[in-house]
């Protein structure tokens, strides 16, 4: 009976043992990855099931139960609707791909997809919450992690917003100037802080960070005209130029203006003061040339981004197309009396 019993000294006893652990192994390894992909799932369609409403409309789903090899074009539709501004299609077929697409990298993408499509449609909280999911399953996402940013920033949760800065660092995004600009941001909402207070530390970050002095002026001016004055920096009133023509005359400070000789160009041109000649700037030129005769002109200002070009016709410190900040570019522009005042627009006073 010796040939019955198991050699476990044997060569060929230990490489079956072997086998037989990597198999175990490999088996377990199996099952914890379908465990994790169902539980991932389960948790992805709770979460989709938020969206009821906007996944019951669509006869997407149906294309895809019919021709699932249709991903590739649906996901290209989702992207001439996303980028022609159809938000409410480009978000049916997100979720009509988000209910069939397996592959996690996908997934993430047409989450982010999904994403920005609600915060161009205006839903802030949904796509906020959209993003933190697909942020669960791939946080080395800057594409996400910017559009969460930017969320957190027109929610005002300013210390939230802060708290996305490291993750994207990490990804080797330079983010200087978000974290300067949240931070004075954090500064001027501080209910525990004095305008004085406030006043000074926006002043000290203002030297720091020049691209703040349009937002440091705009708070100076609504909370203590008078100081306001002395957070002006010369070289920068180009970018506030909107906000000191449409001053209040009661905190126009006539000797303080005289300092900058763009604000004696301007006020002139506004027929607040005589003191220039004429400015570098073609509209007030133009005014203080036809100083003489009857008004016919309006001043306006239109907005336009230094890096994608949009033009808006409000002031924007992040831009609503590219979402890049510290790029407006304030720009006066000329209208006829009669013509319909866009916003920002004020009649020439000539008191
Ligand atoms: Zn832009």
């Amino acid at each position: 009976m010796e040939f019955l019993a198991i050699d476990y000294r044997s060569p060929s006893f230990s490489i079956a043992m072997l086998l037989i652990v990597i198999a175990v192994t490999a088996l377990i390894d199996h099952l914890f990855g379908v465990y994790k992909e169902r539980q991932q799932n389960k948790k992805l369609s709770n979460f989709l099931s938020r969206f009821e409403g906007a996944r019951r409309s669509t006869d997407y789903k149906n294309v895809l139960e019919l021709q699932p090899d249709s991903v590739n074009a649906l996901i290209l539709l989702t992207n001439i609707y996303y980028k022609s501004g159809d938000y409410a299609e480009s978000i049916k077929i997100c979720l009509a791909l988000l209910d069939i697409l397996a592959d996690e990298n996908e997934r993430v993408f047409v989450m982010t997809r999904l994403a920005g499509a609600y915060h161009k449609a205006g839903f802030l909280q949904r796509s906020r919450d959209i993003l933190l999911e697909s942020l669960r399953l791939k946080n080395r996402n800057p594409e996400a992690l910017k559009l969460l940013l930017v969320i957190y920033e027109q929610m005002r949760e300013y210390k939230s917003a802060l708290d996305v800065l490291p993750a994207l660092q990490e990804l080797g995004e330079n983010v200087a100037m978000e974290r300067e600009f949240i931070q004075a941001n954090v500064v001027i909402g501080d209910a525990f802080l004095s305008v004085e207070k406030k006043l000074e530390r926006l002043k000290e970050m203002q030297d720091r960070s020049p691209f703040l002095h349009r937002l440091v002026v705009e708070f100076a001016f609504l909370h203590d005209h008078v100081k306001a004055w002395n957070v002006i920096k010369g070289e920068r009133l180009i970018d506030a130029i909107d906000l000191f023509w449409f001053l209040p005359r009661k905190s126009y400070i006539e000797s303080e203006a005289l300092k900058y000789p763009l604000l004696r160009e301007m006020y002139t041109a506004k027929r607040w003061q005589n003191s220039a000649e004429g400015s570098g700037i073609f509209e007030f030129d133009l005014l203080i040339k036809l100083k003489d005769s009857e008004p016919s002109a309006v001043v306006e200002f239109e907005y336009r981004c230094e890096k994608c070009c949009s033009l808006f016709p409000m002031h924007f410190y992040r831009c609503p197309n590219c979402q890049k900040l510290g790029v407006a570019a304030v720009e006066a522009i000329l209208a006829k009396k009669s013509a319909p005042l866009k916003g920002g627009a004020e009649e020439i006073n000539f008191d």
